[in-house]
């Protein structure tokens, strides 16, 4: 019986994040066209290599993305904004359109603004979101997909298996941004003979598998959404080029009636998140469909446990049907390469697999399977799960920990006294500007070359003059800066204990942008306080209140690598017990204010509704924890980067937070309808400006924007703010627009 290996995409970032760099220099006209088009052509060469050398038996081409994959399908499709047309000269499509589509264009004084983004399902990655309209028009105008084809097959690779994003799954992931609603499968009869005339130019090139991607059957979706799978496989059956269905992201028992009717030839299935359901899968689907099963874990960074995966999937050879074996999802979301990692210890090292060294894992065990040998599985490899401390570090908590002790309404009367700020009080976010100087001091501190004690004193320095500015501006509530911060989460873990860091760990977020998250590889604890210095340094220069800022335990979790041995509400609540810890340090340094930042609270949400309650469930308690021992007049702030509350605003209210600062000034709409529907208890921050573009709000514009709030909101729990933290601004633009919005706060004090 023959078992083929497969992964469902590779990283395109280049080990050395080669693609980040060009792009950026290609768009400050450092570097010319061919110069981004070779990178580009020597990183696919080399995905390719590694995958042939790996010993897998396809090699990937179409998961190479200039910015973003499902932009390049909307290029392919010739989907391109009426807006980002008629920009060149001689109106050609080409690269700069779709750059122009991703980060806006500017011609002759002309701009038209990027495509939007956001989040691609659960994960920390971002495509730009297809616009449509009824009268959209569609070309197969962009061949990226046949050129780097036949450049693969030039190479002489053989088993070539091209992927593309499914027509059903690209449709429902994009927007319509027609006055008037329409079915956007309404274009479904458009774009078919466009992918079906890209599956005849594979058939001339005699492929014998095409991966095409439908993650969305994964998800909750309706009848006429699934139906439409029917219709579309039905429309593009080929007979001489095989289809793979691919899902991932998920399970897709709930669909099962539906997807064993789709006529393909394969099927993939995200093996991961349905072990328990597989069998009954299988059964529904005819044995003349291949299964590709998704064994390896795309998602995280460790090794798998070869040996068990051999013994849970053996019985596949019994039965009498054709498999891949694969990666549960494309390998985009781990970091490229392990053996980089020149600073981990080997103890550890030994349990980490990135994305060469899954594809490696996927070929021995393929060829175990083959060979029905599973002696070649490393048995070193059997355990990864980390030494628990549990006992010495994990706290029990009880239902009183998580609850402040009094109700709002007494705390609001308690803090009121103690606080003594103004009607309207004014405040920001945290983040000041982080200059290249800063940068550069944190740089050096890191390669050591300046000491701890002068980079204290450049700290020191950056705090006293951002506590000085705020006092000049004459803010009500000041923050020290966060100049000691290089990312919101990696500070956090860099100061707890259970993270590790990697030096080359990167992972594409979004075009050039590449994170690097941290590890958990172990409980969870804080040796000592992290923020309290530098909070009370700040606090020392002034008597104007001090805010502490901290980032929530959600988000630090979400945004790392979390173990797999104990559940993420465990892990989450041991990263609570930490914060709980800092926010009592705080108190009892005379901190009366505290801020516990939440942006990834809401993108924690699971993609099926089944699984949103637990996820609310385990992240409001883990936030309550971290915010809920203080006394009553101490106020606990939190800061989420979103307005869209409509499905979560209850969990919004559960969290308790004294003032909620969010980001509202570009959807003042959606936010207040949802608001008034529902009377927010608390305190509120919706912001007044937009942080994210360089315009100056004026003085106003502000006081509309604050009059409109002061209609929905009870005055005395509003609170004035830009919409998220300003360390992406430069000190110009802060200094103009938070000036202008202490003016019109107190020119609408006056009118009161
Ligand atoms: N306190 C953080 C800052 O101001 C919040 C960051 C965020 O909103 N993502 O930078
Ligand atoms: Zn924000």
């Amino acid at each position: 019986m023959n078992i083929f290996s497969h992964i469902l995409g590779f990283p395109r970032i280049g080990s050395k994040r080669e693609l980040k760099f060009s792009q950026e220099k290609y768009w400050n006209n450092e570097i010319g066209i061919n110069d981004l088009i070779n990178i580009g052509k020597k990183i696919r060469k080399k995905n390719l290599k590694i995958q042939k050398s790996s010993g897998l038996d396809f090699v990937c081409v179409g998961d190479f993305a200039w910015y973003d994959h499902v932009l390049s399908n909307s290029m392919m499709l010739g989907n391109i904004p009426k807006r980002h047309i008629n920009l060149n000269k001689n109106k050609i499509i080409n690269i700069d359109t779709l750059f122009g589509i991703a980060r806006g264009f500017s011609y002759k004084g002309n701009l038209s603004h990027a495509s939007e983004m956001t989040k691609w399902f659960n994960t920390n990655y971002h495509y730009i979101v297809p616009e449509f309209s009824k009268n959209t028009s569609f070309k197969f105008i962009w061949k990226q997909i046949l050129e780097e084809l036949d450049e693969a097959i030039t190479l002489k690779f053989n088993k070539i298996k091209p992927i593309l994003l499914g027509p059903v799954s690209y449709l429902w992931l994009g927007k319509v941004v027609d006055k008037e609603k329409f079915s956007k499968l309404e274009l479904l009869d458009k774009i078919l003979p466009i992918y079906k005339n890209i599956l005849f130019e594979f058939e001339k090139r005699n492929i014998d598998w095409v991966q095409i991607d439908e993650p969305i059957l994964t998800l909750d979706i309706s009848k006429k959404w699934l139906e439409s799978f029917i219709y579309s496989y039905n429309y593009l059956y080929n007979k001489n080029l095989k289809i793979l269905l691919t899902t991932y992201f998920g399970n897709i028992y709930h669909n099962i009636d539906t997807i064993k009717n789709i006529p393909v030839d394969g099927i993939h299935i995200d093996y991961i998140n349905s072990k328990n359901d597989i069998n009954n899968i299988m059964k529904n689907i005819s044995k003349d469909i291949l299964i590709s099963l998704g064994v390896i874990n795309g998602r995280n960074i460790w090794k798998s446990n070869l040996k068990k995966i051999y013994e849970d999937i053996y019985f596949i050879k019994k039965l009498k049907r054709k498999y891949f074996i694969s990666t549960s999802c494309s390998l985009i979301h781990v970091p490229l390469d392990l053996s980089l990692e020149k600073n981990i210890k080997n103890s550890l090292k030994k349990k980490f697999s990135f994305a060469i060294q899954k594809c490696k894992e996927l070929s021995l065990l393929t060829k175990s399977l083959k060979e029905s040998n599973k002696e070649i599985l490393d048995d070193n490899l059997l355990d990864n799960s980390q030494k628990n401390n549990l006992n010495k570090h994990f706290y029990y908590i009880k239902k009183n920990d998580f609850c402040r002790k009094s109700s709002y309404k007494i705390r609001r009367k308690k803090q009121k006294k103690s606080l003594k700020i103004p009607i309207l009080p004014t405040t920001t976010i945290g983040s000041f500007p982080q200059t290249k100087k800063l940068r550069n001091v944190r740089l050096q501190f890191k390669n050591k070359k300046i000491d701890l004690k002068k980079y204290n004193l450049e700290i020191k320095k950056y705090i006293k003059n951002v506590i000085y500015i705020q006092e000049k501006l004459d803010l009500d509530v000041l923050v020290h800066g966060e100049p000691e911060r290089n990312d919101m989460v990696e500070y956090f873990a860099q100061h707890l204990e259970g993270f590790i860091f990697t030096e080359f760990g990167w992972v594409q977020s979004y075009g050039s942008r590449c994170v690097k998250p941290p590890i958990i590889v172990n409980d969870v604890y804080r040796k000592k306080p992290i923020t309290l210095k530098w909070t009370k340094y700040a606090q020392s220069k002034t008597n104007k209140l001090v805010k502490g800022m901290l980032t929530g335990p959600v988000t630090i979790l979400l945004w790392s690598f979390c173990r797999e041995d104990i559940s993420k509400s465990i892990v989450s609540k041991q990263i609570a017990m930490c914060l709980r810890k800092e926010v009592m340090d705080l108190e009892n340094a005379g901190i009366k204010i505290i801020q516990i930042d939440e942006p990834a609270f809401r993108e924690g949400l699971p993609l099926r509704k089944k699984f949103v309650k637990r996820y609310l469930s385990w992240s409001i308690e883990a936030f309550k924890i971290s915010s809920s021992s203080v006394k009553d007049k101490t106020q606990i702030h939190t800061h989420m980067c979103y307005s869209d509350f409509n499905n979560i605003i209850n969990s919004i209210i559960e969290l308790d937070a004294d003032v909620i600062t969010i980001e509202s000034s570009r959807s003042q709409l959606k936010l207040l309808n949802c608001l008034k529907k529902i009377k927010y208890p608390n305190a509120i921050g919706p912001g007044v400006y937009d942080i994210h573009t360089k315009n100056i709000p004026d003085v106003n514009n502000i006081k509309i924007i604050i009059r409109k709030y002061i209609k929905t909101f009870d005055i005395n729990n509003l609170w004035i703010n830009p919409d998220c933290g300003l360390k992406t601004r430069n000190w110009k633009e802060v200094k103009k627009s938070l000036n202008n919005m202490v003016k019109a706060t107190k020119e609408l004090r006056n009118e009161i």
